[in-house]
């Protein structure tokens, strides 16, 4: 009817590739990212249209009016809070440092000196190493996803990568990158759904809402089990 054709069709960003958040198996959206948004919408009863693109387009377009919505595997950070709103936090990540296997010299951040260290831009993992990249005397490369970046350090291009915990341990646990991870993590970054700033404040109180819902049904759970087992 009437209603339906003037139903808000929310857009919502997400990373182009980034396991166990976001993925494509054939056509299909798939990731921890993917089941709770989904999942939040149908309890809150509203409609999204999944964007896939590069994590560092994603606050722009949020900016350009052209997403609505973001959730890929997005740190909660002071900085971005001055250009988007985020939810409550839905999953405690962290960075670390990423080397080839055979690689016996790198046992934390501080035997990066002298070293090339890839990274992703717009992620805070780009940040720590740009922060970071005077005192540690490392030099920063940066790529538009997480598997370019993977690429470079194990074919031997860069010698370190910053990625986030959960992603690349789950990278490496699905298949053989040559990489391990090193020493303790940087920082302890959570996620969080982010909305455009100062607009959007009655979406933002359904995804949060949704969230809360989902945590106490057993939903979220679940959803968090299908990817990472127990
Ligand atoms: N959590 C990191 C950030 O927010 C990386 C996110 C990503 O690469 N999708 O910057």
């Amino acid at each position: 009817g009437e209603e339906k054709k003037n139903e808000k069709v929310y857009k919502v960003g997400v990373d182009t590739t980034y396991p166990p958040f976001e993925f494509k198996e054939g056509n299909e959206y798939k990731g921890i990212d993917i089941d709770l948004i989904n999942a939040v919408a149908k309890d809150q009863n509203f409609k999204i249209k999944l964007t896939p693109m590069d994590f560092g387009g994603i606050i722009p377009a949020m900016q350009a009016n052209q997403l609505d919505v973001a959730i890929a595997g997005m740190s909660i950070t002071e900085d971005r809070k001055k250009v988007v709103d985020f939810s409550t936090p839905y999953f405690d990540a962290g960075l670390t440092v990423v080397v080839t296997k055979d690689n016996k010299t790198t046992k934390s951040v501080a035997d990066l000196k002298g070293k090339t260290v890839a990274v992703k831009k717009g992620t805070t993992g780009a940040k720590y190493a740009q922060d970071n990249a005077s005192e540690l005397k490392i030099k920063v490369v940066q790529f538009n996803d997480s598997p370019a970046m993977f690429q470079e350090v194990s074919n031997g291009n860069a010698d370190a990568l910053i990625e986030d915990y959960p992603v690349i341990s789950y990278a490496i646990a699905q298949k053989d990158l040559g990489l391990k991870t090193v020493g303790d993590r940087l920082n302890g970054d959570q996620y969080g759904i982010a909305v455009l700033k100062g607009e959007n404040q009655d979406l933002l109180k359904k995804i949060n809402d949704g969230l809360a819902n989902l945590k106490k049904d057993g939903k979220y759970d679940e959803i968090i089990k299908t990817y990472l087992g127990e």
